[in-house]
């Protein structure tokens, strides 16, 4: 009982200091109760409404190509996949998504995808500043990987808005046991203080439950995430995929997701926190859970109905029904029910760039 007592405490500092020590997130996460949560959930909902309302923004996921030049052991479009069904949008193919996207109500477009070198700079500049002409009023996001300091001022200055990047796990050697070699936690972090630096609204996140993840790690994800100070942090759980190294993993869990939800938000009042897919997936509600914790943002697939299944980062990803930008009307419905209201506006971060 002291414990819980304690725990209660250090979530009431969090909640006026905004921030913890490593010691302190490990406590916190390490010793969470069903009722610790109920506890940060409410404090998360008073701070999301504070800042936004019970406003729920949607984003329009376009998962452009899965064809990656990475091979991360977790991910089912790793290049190593041979079972993959490897596709890429055209641009035209692009552009007709946000053309159906914008008639249902999306001002932000996310275009996704793996590391394809079809997409030269000069294809995605073109790309960026066809979607930027015809839809002005609508913000862009990039979620296309790894890049040079040129190439992201090149996307920034033909008009992407926004690019999110998680940074996956902020433990370097937690970060080898989950990547090749080539791929390294330093030169993730390193993109994403150049992607701040060029002025995107930027976007990093981690995966819950990630194979061999400790309390420890993600007490680093919260203190790199408090020194990011990024405008928008995406979280879902770890989910295995049957063709990648770690298809006997276990996945990560609803109630450890949802309790970092929690967290993020009252460590980061203003930040975007999405109740994303892989969210959705492990639980039929998972997505209204994730808003009842702190979350205020969906991202509806976007993609043609024909390559949805072709991006399977994880198995089972829900692709249809309300997940789909298609299915706005019953992702409206659940909203309501729980009473919030999707809106339609670019949902712009309220944390300054600069
Ligand atoms: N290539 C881009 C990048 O590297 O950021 C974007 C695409 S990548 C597939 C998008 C995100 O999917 C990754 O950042 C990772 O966190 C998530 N992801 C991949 N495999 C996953 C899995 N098995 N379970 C849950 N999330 C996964």
């Amino acid at each position: 009982m002291a414990n819980q007592k304690h725990l209660q405490e250090l979530i009431d500092k969090l909640h006026i200091e905004r921030n913890l020590s490593k010691e302190e997130w490990i406590s916190l996460i390490s010793g969470r109760t069903p009722k610790l949560s109920h506890y940060l959930f409410s404090l998360a909902r008073k701070e999301r409404c504070r800042h936004y309302g019970t406003d729920i923004y949607i984003r329009g996921l376009i998962e452009f190509t899965n064809y990656c030049r990475n091979d991360c052991f977790y991910c089912g479009i790793r290049r190593s996949n041979a079972f993959v069904h490897r596709y890429r949008l055209s641009e035209d193919d692009i552009l007709t998504c946000c053309h159906t996207g914008y008639l249902l109500g999306f001002r932000t477009f996310v275009l996704q995808g793996g590391e394809d070198g079809f997409y030269t700079d000069e294809r995605m500049v073109h790309l960026i500043q066809s979607v930027k002409e015809l839809y002005p009023d609508c913000a862009l996001t990039l979620s296309a990987g790894e890049k040079s300091y040129e190439t992201y001022q090149r996307f920034f200055d033909a008009g992407a808005d926004r690019y999110l990047l998680r940074h996956e796990t902020a433990d370097f050697s937690h970060y080898k046991r989950l990547h090749p070699l080539c791929l390294s936690a330093k030169k993730r972090q390193e993109c994403l203080w150049n992607l701040k630096e060029i002025g995107y609204q930027t976007g990093t996140g981690f995966m819950v439950g990630s194979p061999f993840q400790k309390a420890e790690h993600l007490a680093e994800d919260m203190l790199f995430i408090k020194k990011l100070n990024p405008h928008m942090v995406g979280i879902g759980p770890f989910i295995p995929h049957q063709d990648t190294p770690f298809a006997d993993k276990k996945a990560g869990t609803l109630e450890l997701t949802l309790f970092m939800l929690g967290l993020l938000r009252l460590m980061l009042p203003k930040v975007l926190l999405p109740a994303t897919t892989a969210l959705g997936t492990i639980a039929k509600n998972g997505r209204e859970l994730g808003i009842l914790a702190g979350a205020n943002v969906v991202m509806p697939n976007l993609s043609p109905i024909s390559v949805r299944k072709d991006y399977s980062l994880y198995d089972n990803k829900i692709c249809t029904g309300e997940e789909a930008a298609e299915g706005s009307k019953a992702l409206k419905e659940r909203m309501d029910a729980i009473g919030y209201q999707i809106v339609t506006a670019r949902g712009d971060s309220l944390i300054s760039s600069i």
